[in-house]
């Protein structure tokens, strides 16, 4: 996600790092690497002139020569400004007083529609709402079972005109605009707090699509009007944006394919060309490859000082508390580490997500980018297989483990002795740092973390 803008970025800065005093010249040189970096990005080239005239303007301000440290002042402006072009601040969704929030969702075919109504449907069931998903899609062949199975990947209904579907307006008509209304009637009747209504797309901007995507807005009113844009596109994204600004006025954005490693910068214009923010962030094919978008956060993720919030958060949504409390406990009364607990800490890890994405989000990832993205998400896989291949009192015993278990252990995870050797080393090293940070003694620590 804004990979080469980020290290273009980082590069920049580091110029300026250790200078006590910025000259004039200076500063145009980083604003100019700015804009250029912005540029290269497929940032929208008025974007871009304003950004970098705010930069400049501050930059030869007070606040940048009376700072302790002027550099880390620049970084500073370029963060603030970078929040400003992604929309200023988080917008949530405008929840409707009464009856069902509707939110209606456009955008071009491929833009990544119906996978986002999964996703936010599931998002807000999380949430504790109750939302429907309805597919007026009807012109592209099968995107009303693509919804249907997403749907039920989601765990939410979806309500779709096709025979054999339980519902009252099973003879809806062909009709998407007709579908939609029925689709809302629906969601009204069964006490559903929320309805998503999924809509037909064109490979290209077209008057016939925009007639009918307006057509839906009116016949139901939606609290929301989501425009989904493909960051992959690059530059016609702005146009696009554009397009449907004008053809159905909508109220926020969906930035998706944001896990692509396209240039990305033309979905960053969006918000600042349409005057429209940015609401959510699409960032894979999976249905939890999804989140909020907080303008800040973002700008500090291009910035590669973290974002540790999203981490945490993430991390929240997925944590088992009984499971930690029990850790926790164990811990208390010194219990032996064992492999089964090993095993559930993993199954943690792994609920909440791609450990790359995870590593991503740590302030200074960019630098370590390259190992970061050897890292084999398979590697949990074939841990959890080895754990899994040996017996129950091998894994809470696992002094046992001599060579001719570890022989077999092998054999039945499908992997090398010497890749069950290596986790029975790491094994014993966690028991130990276990034992001794249970013990108080905490000298023998790696970096010496003592207390
Ligand atoms: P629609 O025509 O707008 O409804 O688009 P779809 O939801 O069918 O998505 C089109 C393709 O993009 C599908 O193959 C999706 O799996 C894929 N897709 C959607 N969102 C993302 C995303 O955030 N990242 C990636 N890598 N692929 C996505």
């Amino acid at each position: 996600m804004f990979n080469s803008l980020s290290d273009r970025l980082a590069n920049t800065f580091k110029n300026l790092r250790g200078k006590g005093r910025l000259t004039e010249a200076d500063i145009d040189a980083t604003v100019r690497e700015i804009r250029r970096a912005l540029l290269d990005a497929d940032v929208a080239v008025p974007v871009v002139r304003e950004f970098a005239a705010h930069i400049k303007e501050r930059a030869l301000g007070a606040e940048v020569s009376e700072a302790l440290n002027p550099s880390q002042q620049i970084v500073k402006i370029v963060n603030e400004e970078l929040q400003q072009i992604l929309g200023g601040e988080t917008r949530r969704i405008n929840m409707a007083k009464s009856g069902p929030t509707i939110i209606m969702l456009a955008g071009l075919q491929g833009a990544g529609k119906t996978t986002l109504a999964g996703k936010l449907a599931k998002w807000l069931k999380g949430k504790g709402h109750t939302p429907m998903l309805v597919a007026s899609d009807l012109q592209r062949p099968n995107a009303v079972n693509q919804l249907k199975v997403i749907g039920e990947r989601a765990g939410v209904p979806v309500f779709a005109p096709h025979p054999g579907v339980t519902s009252e307006f099973e003879e809806a008509t062909g009709n998407p605009v007709q579908v939609a209304r029925d689709g809302v009637a629906e969601a009204r009747a069964k006490l559903h707090d929320v309805v998503i209504v999924d809509t037909a797309g064109r490979l290209g901007v077209d008057a016939e699509l925009m007639a009918q995507a307006r057509d839906i807005r009116d016949a139901i009113e939606p609290n929301e009007v989501l425009f989904v844009i493909d960051a992959m596109i690059g530059q016609d994204a702005v146009n696009t944006a554009l397009a449907f600004n004008e053809g159905v006025d909508f109220t926020g954005v969906v930035l998706s394919k944001l896990d692509g490693d396209a240039r990305g910068g033309a979905a960053l214009s969006v918000a600042s060309v349409t005057g429209k923010p940015i609401m959510f962030a699409s960032t894979g094919e999976n249905v939890d490859d999804f989140e909020q978008f907080h303008p800040d956060r973002m700008a500090s993720r291009i910035l590669d000082m973290g974002d540790v919030l999203t981490l945490i958060e993430q991390a929240e949504a997925s944590w088992d508390k009984a499971e930690a409390d029990r850790m926790a406990q164990k811990f208390v009364d010194q219990e032996d580490f064992t492999f089964d607990d090993f095993l559930a800490q993993m199954q943690q890890i792994r609920k909440m997500g791609s450990m790359k994405k995870m590593l991503m989000m740590m302030p200074g990832a960019a630098q370590i980018r390259q190992q970061l993205e050897q890292f084999d998400e398979k590697e949990i896989d074939r841990v959890e297989a080895i754990v899994r291949s040996m017996t129950p009192h091998e894994r809470v015993a696992p002094k046992i483990i001599n060579g001719s278990r570890r022989a077999r252990i092998a054999k039945g995870s499908g992997v090398t002795v010497s890749e069950v050797n290596q986790l029975m080393e790491r094994f014993a090293q966690a028991q130990k740092m276990m034992k001794k940070l249970a013990s108080g003694n905490m000298a023998g620590l790696p970096g010496g973390m003592q207390m």
